[in-house]
């Protein structure tokens, strides 16, 4: 009898773990399955992306890294959201949703809950206000995606902190190792940046990242891998901001986590489509004014240092209002070169041309030693908005905020407290020397972008970026741009990247590349490299024209196809027009490209009243026909067309 008993005990154990139903996205080939014990694995089409892997975390409330289902609840979102500054203008998010109760072994619990879409999962951790406590200090979390062996990596390591210029790292400005086995510790030993790009055995793709990440939480990394786990969640490192500040996250309860993401797919298409960053987020004010997005010279780029005074400045004026440009951007030490009263003139100056001025400021500080200026403006509340109420009062449309200090909660702080009081000033904002953003087109409306990438700045400063170039731009769509708009400032139209144009870095792509990458690149606000130079010295005024009727917003986003790091082809609708770019970031292999069956994917086959198709290289000539057959892409050009269907 007893013998039975025991039997029969086991069999209600299993029944219980594996009593949990699995959710799948609507059309159910993504599925996350979540066992008793609260760990979770994915598949798709029955192909398994992710094995058995932790859910948990450590905090003051008790160690919820051991937890035991008591019980689930499963819904259903389909929710229609409207964006300028995205991919998309119009998103319809439809997902399965299903929170999963565990307790832990104090009996507290914890909700986790997976929103499932065709190919995106998201979840986060929930904890209930239980009795007294009214907040929560996160330590650590064990949160884990443990891929399939045979998987490989496309990823860009996470740095040292308080190293580099001016010990202003981590910058998020490093290389990228690509196809390297799980096993491959990174560079400096602290794991991975968002977003992590791999490719399983089966030829699954996966991209891991996290969104929703505000001033209630910290910026988190993937660690490197561990046999038994896989990645996990890491949290910033201690030495970060000076050392100053806690490597946690705090928030009241109840409340919620960020969310983590996994996209997956078995071709590209939905790695490069993804909107899930935004899908899952929420608006957390109003836009004080009607933000205008658009396109910007920028004198810094390629003058540098030097060119922050009047007249160089008025020479980029000039070149915006040539251009039809909505912007210019004014770098570092304008506070020093020109004075607040000058520069009240300049940008009076400047709005007679119907361009807009966006500042420089320095986001320190104490957490790095650079000496550019202005600083330590933006600090404080008291101050910030002192100097906020200069900017509207003299006119200026935007700031970009230049090295932060990491991923700690009290930057993430910062990031919002200058977004949300820009905004009660009218002012746009972008970030450099900054960390990914996460969610934040949707969730900060004057947010506009962020570097957080190796820009266009290293191409000026080192020929081996300009080598690197090709390969780096087939690296975007499909890992750093694709969760988040990129502040990448590029479209060179000079081939030597300097002001002298027979000194500095030898461009290796060719002017229809530039061209391309205007398209490729997404940002809502674009800070072009041209050069005033650029109207006399001969540059093609094929690539002018191109250049002068580029948007910078898009309404729909489609992958053709595509490699990471080797080539991509790449559709964007703007209103009702296709603007399709195919790039060749390899050194050695052309390939080929078929205009015209692409027009058919895209339903423009059925007539078109405008057809401009770029080629040619560095001698751009542009067509109003499409090539009667499939053409050769050489390495390091690119072919661009914009077609406009009949309405
Ligand atoms: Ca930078």
């Amino acid at each position: 009898m007893r013998k039975i008993l025991t039997a029969a005990l086991i069999a209600a154990t299993i029944l219980s773990a594996s009593a949990q139903s699995p959710v799948s996205g609507p059309d159910g080939r993504l599925k996350v399955s979540v066992s008793a014990d609260a760990r979770y694995s994915v598949s798709y089409d029955g192909i398994q992306v992710l094995e058995s892997s932790a859910l948990g975390f450590k905090a003051n409330l008790g160690d919820y890294s051991k937890l035991s289902f008591t019980e689930e609840k499963a819904s259903q979102l389909d929710q229609t959201y409207k964006m300028e500054t995205i991919k998309s203008s119009v998103v319809n998010y439809k997902a399965n949703v299903c929170v999963y109760t565990f307790q832990n072994s104090e009996g507290k619990k914890v909700d986790v809950e997976f929103r499932v879409s065709n190919n995106d999962i998201a979840f986060r951790y929930l904890l209930p206000r239980e009795g007294a406590p009214g907040g929560v200090r996160i330590f650590e979390e064990t949160t884990a995606f443990k891929l399939p062996q045979g998987t490989v990596s496309f990823l860009t390591p996470q740095s040292d902190a308080m190293i580099g210029f001016a010990r202003t790292k981590p910058s998020y400005e490093e290389f990228y190792y690509l196809e390297k086995p799980l096993t491959e510790k990174s560079e400096y030993g602290h794991g991975y940046t968002f977003p992590c790009l791999f490719k399983t055995a089966d030829n699954a793709w996966v991209l891991i990242s996290e969104t929703g990440v505000d001033s209630r939480y910290c910026g988190s990394h993937l660690s490197d891998w561990d046999a038994a786990k896989g990645y996990t969640i890491a949290f910033p490192l201690p030495e970060e901001n000076n050392g100053e500040g806690d490597t946690g996250a705090a928030f009241s309860i109840p409340g919620a986590t960020p969310w983590r993401t996994i996209t997956v797919g078995l071709d590209l298409a939905p790695i490069a489509e993804t909107t899930v960053a935004w899908d899952v987020v929420e608006q957390l004010y109003e836009p004080s004014i009607d933000y205008k997005f658009g396109r910007s010279t920028w004198s810094w780029i390629l003058w540098q240092d030097p060119s922050i005074n009047w007249d160089d400045l008025v020479a980029y004026i000039d070149l915006a209002a040539a251009m039809g440009y909505e912007y210019t951007l004014v770098d570092a030490y304008w506070d020093r070169n020109l004075g607040y009263d000058k520069m009240e003139e300049l940008i009076q100056y400047a709005a007679s041309k119907n361009v807009g001025v966006w500042l420089w400021y320095s986001s320190s500080g104490w957490w790095n030693d650079i000496p550019q200026s202005p600083k330590d403006n933006l600090t404080t509340a008291v101050s910030r908005k002192k100097e906020m109420a200069w900017m509207k009062k003299a006119g200026v449309k935007g700031i970009k905020v230049d090295f932060f200090g990491g991923d700690k909660q009290q930057t993430l702080r910062y990031y919002e407290d200058i977004l949300s009081d820009a905004n009660d000033y009218g002012l746009m904002c972008i970030f450099h020397g900054a960390t990914l953003p996460r969610g934040w087109e949707r969730m900060y409306p004057n947010f506009v972008g962020s570097e957080a990438v190796r820009a266009s700045e290293n191409m000026v400063f080192n020929q081996n970026d300009c080598n690197l170039e090709p390969e780096f731009a087939c690296l975007h769509p499909f890992i750093r741009n694709t969760v988040a708009s990129m502040e990448f400032g590029g479209s060179f139209l000079q081939r030597r990247l300097n002001r002298n144009p027979n000194r500095g870095p030898r461009r290796m792509t060719t002017d229809v590349f530039q061209l391309a990458l205007a398209v490729l690149y997404q940002n809502p606000v674009q800070n072009f490299a041209l050069a005033p130079t650029n109207l006399t010295d001969g540059t093609s005024e094929v690539c002018l024209d191109f250049m002068r009727a580029v948007p910078t917003t898009w309404d729909e986003t489609r992958l053709i196809d595509g490699y990471p790091g080797k080539f991509v082809t790449m559709a964007r609708r703007h209103g009702n027009t296709w603007y399709i770019v195919s790039l060749n970031g390899t050194l050695e292999n052309p390939m080929k490209l078929d205009l015209s069956a692409i027009c058919r994917k895209l339903g423009l086959d059925a007539g078109v009243s405008s057809i401009k198709v770029y080629t040619g290289g560095n001698d751009a000539v542009v067509s109003a026909k499409l090539p009667a057959k499939a053409v050769d892409v050489a390495p390091t050009d690119a072919v661009v067309a914009v077609i406009t269907p009949w309405r």
